[in-house]
């Protein structure tokens, strides 16, 4: 069994119940929910005159291999309806690998760990919540470490 962290974001639309109809799709169609962290409320990354973000990670036990996990996903967005217009647009949901189980991927469609878990803190704050000792393979830090030296200005809060 592969141990995948995703992290959902929404900021369309009634967006708690988005991360929810994505919950209960990923549960579906990926495996099994072990946990999820609370939700956290964001300004916009990148594009200040929308709406705010709410952003959750869950964690999801899969046997699925990496990209059949992402072509899921892929599956999932489209079929809530989003639309891939602008880069950073609003959007109805939003949902990106962060890890699978320890790996280091990078092929042209999928890196992981997730490029930007460094940079955001409406990533490492729900880790912090859930996996503070959790080591970043590449970055060798735990995400408390990462947080700690996140320069993003951003205020994340619980919703
Ligand atoms: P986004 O706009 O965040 O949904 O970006 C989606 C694009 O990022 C897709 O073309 C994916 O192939 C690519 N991608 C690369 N790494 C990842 C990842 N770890 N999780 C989700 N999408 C990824």
């Amino acid at each position: 069994m592969n141990t995948v962290y995703l992290l959902l974001g929404s900021n369309m639309g009634d967006s708690e119940q988005m991360l929810t109809v994505a919950t209960i799709m990923i549960k579906k169609n990926i495996g099994k929910l072990i946990t999820a962290s609370s939700i956290y409320r964001t300004a916009a990354w990148g594009n200040e005159d929308q709406p705010d973000f709410l952003n959750q990670i869950i964690i999801i036990s899969s046997s699925l291999s990496s990209i059949t996990v992402l072509n899921e996903i892929f599956a999932i967005e489209k079929e809530m309806g989003r639309v891939r217009t602008i880069k950073n647009a609003a959007r109805v949901i939003d949902i990106d690998i962060l890890f699978f189980n320890d790996e280091i991927i990078s092929t042209e469609n999928l890196t992981v760990p997730h490029s930007q878990i460094q940079n955001r803190k409406f990533v490492l704050v729900p880790l912090v919540e859930m996996a503070p000792n959790l080591q970043h393979p590449v970055l060798k830090k735990s995400s408390l470490e990462l947080l700690n030296i996140c320069s993003d200005k951003l205020i994340v809060q619980k919703n």
